[in-house]
């Protein structure tokens, strides 16, 4: 008889969300380790970690919480070896020098930098390499407190951007399997190029519930697949195997870019696909309009109908919505944009500040160049 193939695939988030992104960027990666070719976000983003890992633990083992006069001598030490672009390196210094100054490292309650949990098919806590691991995960920074835990995900992109909420739950069931004691646990995502903080509380009895299921269920269809197809998403364009999918293969290569004047290239390239795009959205929005919806590449086109209100005379419309009993007040929202003007004022500013809570963000722009003197 036939023995049954056993899979010995082993799992992590990361795995996990490349997998449902693209399978075969999953099997590119992982099981075939092709080797991504090197790139600004990849490498810088790795160096930032690793500097604030030896920062914080150097702390530790001095029991400071902060060492701003040795921390250029710490980043030396993780550069000792690697050969990096000189624009890359000061780029990670920047960042580093924000993170120290930025940063005290909690000794109080800290439980661990860059603190690894490893779990066996049975889901109980294994040693990292042990031969049976099944799941994986690493924590930037853990604190707890009696059964209150803290993990802190260092962010060294320049992008603010929301949490997934899969994966903090992820990271909630990971620290409840590595200390079952811990009953809250407080998500914080620390971007720190703009010294700004994100944080979500996960109720690690109540609000875990199906969180386990829906690990199992994704980590599962891993261990059975076989085909690895591509699958074409909205992160394809940072695809850094793209050269390799056979979905892209009429589409010129374009590597990460190294300068400037590859930059460029590709801000041209960028144009000249806008206006491809365009073209081709004319041509599906003529199919659609007469065919109706269609679904592809993880995405719905078709025609949706909208109707508003333009030209509102505002003030005269709340009056008469008052006289008729109504209270208009919760429906309305201050545009902030046209108020700018308004807050400049200092005053006005305070006002708003007890009224208002303040977030910080950021987002890729694309404008129109000043012309030439
Ligand atoms: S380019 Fe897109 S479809 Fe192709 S391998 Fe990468 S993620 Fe998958």
């Amino acid at each position: 008889m036939e023995k049954k193939k056993t899979n010995k695939r082993q799992h992590s988030y990361s795995r996990l969300s490349t997998f449902a992104e693209c399978p075969l960027k999953y099997k590119l990666r992982y099981i075939d380790k092709v080797p991504a070719p090197r790139s600004r976000p990849l490498e810088v983003g790795g160096l930032i970690h690793d500097a604030a890992a030896a920062y914080a633990q150097e702390c530790i083992n001095q029991s400071k919480t902060h060492l701003y006069d040795e921390a250029d001598a710490i980043l030396d030490k993780v550069f000792e070896g690697s050969v990096i672009h000189p624009a890359w390196e000061k780029d990670v210094r920047a960042a580093y020098r924000q993170f120290v100054q930025q940063h005290e490292i909690p000794l109080d309650d800290l439980y661990g930098v860059e603190e690894k949990f490893s779990l066996n098919r049975n889901l109980k806590p294994c040693p990292w390499m042990a031969k049976d691991v099944y799941f994986r995960g690493v924590i930037d920074l853990l604190q707890v407190r009696g059964d209150y835990a803290k993990i802190t995900d260092y962010k060294s992109g320049y992008m603010i951007s929301s949490a997934d909420e899969f994966q903090l739950r992820v990271y909630a069931w990971g620290i409840k399997k590595l200390l079952p004691q811990i009953k809250q646990v407080e998500i914080s995502l620390d971007f720190i190029r703009h010294d700004w903080q994100t944080h979500s509380i996960i109720d690690a009895e109540k609000d875990l519930g199906d969180t386990e299921k829906e690990i199992l269920r994704r980590c599962g269809q891993i261990d059975r697949e076989e085909k690895f197809e591509p699958k074409m998403n909205e992160y394809c364009e940072y695809c850094t195997y793209h050269t390799q999918c056979p979905l892209l293969e009429n589409i010129p290569d374009m590597k990460n870019p190294e300068n400037e004047q590859q930059a460029r290239k590709i801000a041209e390239a960028y144009v000249a696909t806008s206006l491809k795009r365009k073209d081709l959205q004319k041509k599906l929005k003529a199919y659609v309009d007469t065919a109706g919806p269609i679904q592809a590449a993880g995405k719905q086109f078709g025609v949706s109908v909208s109707e508003r209100y333009t030209n509102v005379n505002v003030p005269q419309l709340i009056l008469d919505m008052t006289e008729h009993g109504v209270d208009i007040l919760p429906y309305l929202k201050l545009d902030m944009r046209s108020a700018k003007k308004l807050f400049e004022d200092e005053e006005l500013e305070k006002i708003l500040n007890l009224n208002a809570e303040k977030k910080k963000s950021t987002r890729f722009r694309e404008t129109k160049a000043p012309k030439d003197e």
